[in-house]
């Protein structure tokens, strides 16, 4: 084989030649020698979202209403991969959540919370219940700007009257560790001073930042090894974007949270409005990466990567909510679509994410055979219990709710969802939906079904033989499959067939 070249290309040159695209259910991967099982632990499924954003597991959670808010955000880089907090929300709102997961976890603080001496109990109280706080330490800076106390849990829960104010209860010993102290050294001190929060100061006396026990703890003995973590020790996370009036509002206003990576959220990226928008994020917020889509060609890849993106976002259509297909007459075949730009920009070093149109846990790896790094997902993660929206008992059924976001509910609720489709100033009754709203059942916690998920990606590696996404890359090859060969594919001609914690007959 040449240089550069993998084993699917002389497939997709032969699908080419006959003008046929493939997706899901039209291929399954062929199966080789292999020396790894799913279980081994050599079994590797880091990946990347984006030049400068890694995964441990190849998931990320799509920018929509009824799937990604800061609790599937934490929840999913907990596991290694990474959730888009969406965009129907005031820039204000959506970098709030951004903050949420970005001080969930963080072993190191460089700007942590501070209060004042003059606060009452009440008054954090509140803010933390504003904010979603989880922890209860917080440092006391006076109107000076100097650090003149400490507070921790046991202040909270010893003192019952919330007029007290902080500066009654906090201790003024402050333990504090040298400027260039390291985790481990964090740990040792915390140990010996028993003390849940250690301050680290410069040498000029200002506050350099906080180490903060339960992390520093976590991640020393390693009970934090799946969690998919930034340089600073804080959870991964993105936020969607649009390409409307609020852009620099709303990037200012990530930027200030540290958000890792912005998502531009379109249904046509190879536009003008698109590309802009990428120039203007790399030119003023080149701390953050960007990732645009979506698309479904492989002039658009290239269109976005002489943008300067840092990932590409491919689907258009093949979402179980979408109606973009049938509505609009557009779309090329997912499996078909992601080789098609994977191909275009293979070599520039720009990650692919295969978005929307993943059935069955065997389906991600195959977006990632055709050339993804990333599978994201609606429906596979909506209706968990970590996916925004209530529980609702229904006719017998547990169900939550699943809407695309060019459903006209969305629509209709969303100025960016209007965006999205190239319909900002459309009055509701001229609003032309490509999405739709539904139901589906409830799942249950979110680490079961990744769990599956990822039980499936391994599974299908181990039969190919590839202890790697690049692995896969490199040694995926296709067999085209008939519609027999697709019933064949499932459970057939059975009677009371019992649902299978990763198969239901009615997909996951
Ligand atoms: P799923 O995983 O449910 O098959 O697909 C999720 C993907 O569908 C999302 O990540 C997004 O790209 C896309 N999507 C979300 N809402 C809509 C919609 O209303 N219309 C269309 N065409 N695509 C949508």
């Amino acid at each position: 084989m040449k240089k550069g070249t993998r084993k699917i290309d002389s497939f997709f040159k032969k699908m080419d030649r006959q003008g046929e695209a493939v997706s899901y259910n039209d291929i399954r991967l062929k199966t080789g020698y292999s020396e790894i099982t799913p279980s081994s632990p050599d079994m590797d499924t880091s990946s990347l979202f984006s030049r400068r954003v890694k995964l441990k597991i190849p998931i990320v959670s799509s920018p929509m209403d009824t799937v990604t808010e800061a609790k599937m955000a934490i929840a999913i880089a907990k596991l290694g991969g990474l959730g888009i907090i969406h965009k129907a929300l005031s820039p204000k709102e959506q970098a709030a959540m951004v903050g949420r997961v970005k001080h969930h976890l963080n072993a190191f603080v460089s700007d942590p919370i501070c209060v004042s001496p003059d606060n009452t109990i009440g008054e954090i109280l509140q803010m933390k219940k504003d904010k979603g706080y989880k922890f209860y330490s917080f440092l006391v800076r006076d109107s000076s700007g100097l650090i003149v106390g400490l507070v921790t849990h046991n202040d909270f829960d010893f003192c019952r009257d919330k007029d007290t104010r902080i500066s009654k209860i906090m201790s003024t010993e402050i333990i504090c560790a040298k400027p260039d102290i390291t985790i481990q050294g964090a740990y040792r001190q915390m140990m010996e001073t028993k003390k849940k929060i250690l301050p680290v100061f410069n040498h000029d006396g200002s506050l350099r930042g906080i180490y903060t026990w339960a992390d520093v703890s976590r991640i020393v003995l390693k009970s934090s090894e799946t969690f998919n973590v930034d340089g600073r020790g804080s959870l991964v996370v993105g936020a969607a974007i649009g390409v409307g009036a609020d852009l620099e509002e709303r990037m200012n206003f990530l930027n200030r949270e540290k958000v890792n990576v912005v998502v531009i959220d379109t249904a046509h990226g190879d536009s003008k409005k698109v590309i802009d928008a990428v120039k203007f994020c790399k030119k003023y917020y080149s701390q953050i990466d960007v990732v645009a889509g979506n698309i479904s060609e492989p002039s658009s890849a290239k269109h976005l990567v002489r943008a300067g993106v840092d990932g590409i976002r491919v689907g258009q259509g093949p979402g179980s909510i979408c109606t973009t297909r049938v509505i609009a007459g557009i779309g090329c075949p997912q499996v078909t679509a992601i080789y098609n730009c994977a191909k275009a920009v293979r070599g520039s070093g720009v990650p692919i994410c295969g978005d929307g149109g993943i059935e069955y846990s065997g389906d991600i790896p195959i977006a990632l055979a055709a050339g993804a790094h990333n599978v994201m997902m609606g429906k596979a993660l909506a209706g968990t219990t970590e996916s925004p929206g209530d529980i609702i008992h229904k006719g017998g059924r547990t169900v939550k709710s699943y809407r695309g976001m060019g459903s006209l509910g969305a629509m209709i609720e969303h100025k960016t969802s209007r965006e999205r489709y190239g319909q900002t100033d459309l009055t509701p009754d001229k609003l032309v939906p490509e999405g739709v709203e539904a139901e589906i059942d409830y799942k249950g916690d979110l680490n079961i079904i990744v769990s599956l998920l990822i039980g499936g990606l391994k599974a299908g590696m181990g039969y190919v033989g590839a202890k790697n996404i690049a692995a896969l890359h490199r040694k995926a090859d296709f067999h085209k499959i008939s519609g027999t060969g697709l019933r064949e594919s499932h459970p057939h001609g059975l009677l009371n067939m019992k649902d299978a914690p990763n198969y239901r007959g009615e997909k996951l």
